[in-house]
């Protein structure tokens, strides 16, 4: 099962505090940790985990963060010969989120928006025996939608994660297979609030597939033909960080080893549901294992 993954790297500081700080305030935090995330490296570790081969094609600063992160994927099993190191500073997340769980987020991209078209077009050779590639929208949107054509021109089948939701050019919804955004990005994207209409809105402008994420009810797939819906998995949720990305990695695998579109929506709802288990983005990916325990 070969995967790329063409997308984002970050460091997410997680600080805990009693109360979120007022304009002009300083807070001493209670506690503090680095998480790595980033949607792109989540798909790409998740997919790893659950047991693909998966190369990822991002950048990263030459800081101490970027030597983190690429230590981090390198253990991880990720393939890293198509992670640049650049002169910006890593993509990283400040999330502080206070005792009752609200929580304030504030992302700089950094080396993420130095993924340009050429350095695309010079770790080709890396993708060429992926079946599908994964993206999300946390890359320039330039270069998503370059990489998505030239891609596909070389007959890979793309997966859109739209996230964090942007509009997107109507010429690029007929080269996705399968694009998965949650009920608030299908709204933007498509300009409706209904979540069945908006579904409509863009199998017409020419996606093959389109797979919404629906947080604990679960998931819906939609094509042409028909609609299916995945079995949602209760579970005590504390922290829905990266659980969109699992479900990506994890529907893409299911579908790679031919399962059919309802078990597929399964395993993903068992894989997402298992990283709202944990706190934080890749310290909350499951392994097949964990995910075929809840499915049984
Ligand atoms: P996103 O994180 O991108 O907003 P969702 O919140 O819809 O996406 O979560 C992705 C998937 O993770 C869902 O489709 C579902 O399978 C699973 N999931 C998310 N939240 C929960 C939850 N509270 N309980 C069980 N499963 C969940």
């Amino acid at each position: 099962m070969k995967i790329a993954v063409i997308g984002s790297i970050n460091m997410d500081m997680i600080f805990q505090v009693k109360r979120l700080p007022q304009k002009g305030e300083t807070l001493l935090a209670d506690h503090y940790r680095t998480v790595p995330g980033g949607k792109g490296a989540n798909q790409a570790v998740a997919a790893a985990r659950l047991g693909a081969d998966v190369t990822m094609i991002g950048a990263l600063g030459k800081d101490g963060f970027g030597d983190q992160l690429m230590e981090h994927l390198n253990i991880e099993k990720v393939n890293t010969e198509g992670v640049m190191r650049t002169e910006t500073p890593s993509g990283n997340a400040s999330i502080t989120i206070d005792k009752e769980g609200h929580n304030t987020i504030m992302v700089y991209p950094g080396a993420n928006y130095d993924v340009t078209e050429k350095w695309i077009d010079d770790k080709l050779y890396l993708v060429e025996d992926a079946e599908w590639v994964m993206f999300q929208l946390e890359t320039p949107l330039l270069t998503v939608e370059y990489g998505i054509k030239r891609l596909k021109a070389l007959g890979k089948r793309i997966l859109l994660n739209p996230a964090p939701a942007q509009i997107l050019p109507d010429s690029l919804y007929p080269l996705i297979d399968i694009i998965t955004p949650n009920e608030t990005e299908l709204s933007l994207l498509s300009g409706v609030e209904n979540t069945d209409m908006g579904v409509q809105a863009l199998l017409k402008k020419g996606v093959n597939q389109v797979v919404v994420t629906l947080g604990e009810k679960g998931s819906i797939a939609v094509n042409e033909d028909k609609t299916t819906k995945g079995k949602p998995f209760a579970v005590h949720a504390i922290d829905t960080t990266a659980a969109g990305d699992t479900f990506n990695a994890a529907l893409l695998i299911a579908l790679m080893k031919e399962k059919s579109m309802t078990d597929a929506l399964s395993f993903a709802n068992a894989a997402g549901a298992l990283a709202t288990t944990k706190m934080g983005a890749q310290s909350s990916l499951p392994t097949d294992l964990e995910v075929q325990e809840l499915i049984k």
